[in-house]
């Protein structure tokens, strides 16, 4: 086992866009008192070995000792200074993915953490928990929809050490709600067997696959004046799956919102919804009311564009608006679709501005 076996296995599901979208999902291999995590700001599908950072587990394991501020910014400002000085010598220069420390806390080699679309039609639906224990048993365990995070951790913690006195072996696979999936082993085999059986245990549910096919990108007029109106690009799609959504108000609905914290980094969570006739004025009331421009808008009768401020950034907002689509139609067995609550959202787009400063300022 080496990191040759990691940089392996996270291009693996990098390239696969059933698995991994943009820069979504992290992975790592520990070796000893050593973790090797990926930098954040990373993609899977390009990953080398320099790509990791190199991490002291017996610096991590501190964090679970130290009291720290109840005071959500203050206390995640502190924990990443900790984790920070965990690096080890010479990896300055490389930030671990803030889900580092629950790569650490999972007893096992290897630990691949993704964001797939069919796993969220499970995570982000009104009865996945239910759902979950009915297809998996023991064999997984559920984690309420939590801030990222310190909080996540411990809360992955604490269930992790309950199902270890309750069965006497340690879990591998962690569903989070309106996040994604954790799943570990000491292998990269035994990590892509419990993948391909999570993946075709929740298609046996399936009953509709979203149709892409005939989806077209363009730039028209109505991209124009998205462009003008929130940022430099807009692209516009139409077509296929969106032609159904943007029917009208109430075809809308179940991508309404937004599902994971992935989701709102790159489309948003306040998609806006708007009669071709009414465009400016829905514009100005929607960043009246939700305080930011809309990554995504949706036109009634027409289609969806992209909005960014680059080509890239309008095309990721769109491709992560098409996972949307995927999670609430992947949703439909379970319930149907279930967003992230109006407090977990506000945290993320919080996390984000704090986020965004730092790399401005170079921290
Ligand atoms: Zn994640």
């Amino acid at each position: 086992m080496s990191l040759e076996n990691l940089v392996e296995v996270s291009r693996y599901y990098g390239k696969n866009p059933d698995y991994v979208l943009a820069g979504g999902g992290n992975t790592s291999w520990k070796d000893g008192d050593l973790l090797y995590v990926k930098a954040s700001g990373m993609a899977l599908a390009d990953v080398e070995s320099a790509s990791f950072v190199k991490m002291d587990r017996k610096a991590l394991a501190k964090i679970w000792g130290k009291n720290y501020p109840a005071e959500a910014a203050e206390r995640e400002s502190a924990v990443l200074a900790d984790m920070m000085a965990a690096r080890l010598p010479g990896e300055d220069q490389k930030r671990p993915s803030v889900e580092a420390l629950l790569h650490d806390i999972m007893p096992f080699t290897f630990v691949v953490h993704l964001h797939p679309a069919k796993i969220n039609g499970l995570t982000c639906s009104r009865m996945g928990e239910a759902a979950m224990k009915n297809i998996f048993g023991d064999e997984a365990i559920w984690i309420p929809s939590t801030n990222p995070g310190y909080i996540l951790s411990k809360t992955v913690k604490t269930a992790m050490d309950d199902y270890y006195t309750r069965m006497n072996k340690n879990v591998a696979i962690i569903f989070l709600q309106n996040h994604g999936v954790f799943v570990g082993a000491d292998t990269v085999e035994h990590i892509k067997e419990l993948y391909s059986g999570i993946m075709s245990n929740i298609a046996l549910h399936i009953q509709r696959e979203p149709c892409f096919s005939d989806e077209k990108r363009e730039s028209n007029e109505l991209s124009k004046l998205f462009a003008e109106l929130g940022g430099e690009m807009a692209i516009f799609a139409y077509g296929g799956e969106v032609a159904a959504l943007v029917k009208d108000c109430s075809s809308f609905k179940p991508v309404s919102s937004v599902f994971t914290p992935d989701h709102i980094v790159y489309a948003g969570s306040d998609p806006l919804f708007v009669e071709e006739t009414d465009i400016r004025q829905g514009w100005e009331n929607h960043v009246r009311k939700t305080g930011r421009d809309p990554k995504i808008a949706a036109v009634r009768g027409r289609g969806i564009c992209g909005i960014g401020i680059t080509e890239k950034a309008a095309t990721l907002a769109l491709d992560l608006f098409r996972d949307s689509i995927k999670v609430a139609v992947y949703s439909e067995p379970f319930g149907g679709p279930c967003f992230m609550t109006a407090d977990k959202i506000d945290f993320i787009n919080n996390w984000e501005v704090e986020r965004f400063r730092s790399n401005v300022s170079g921290k």
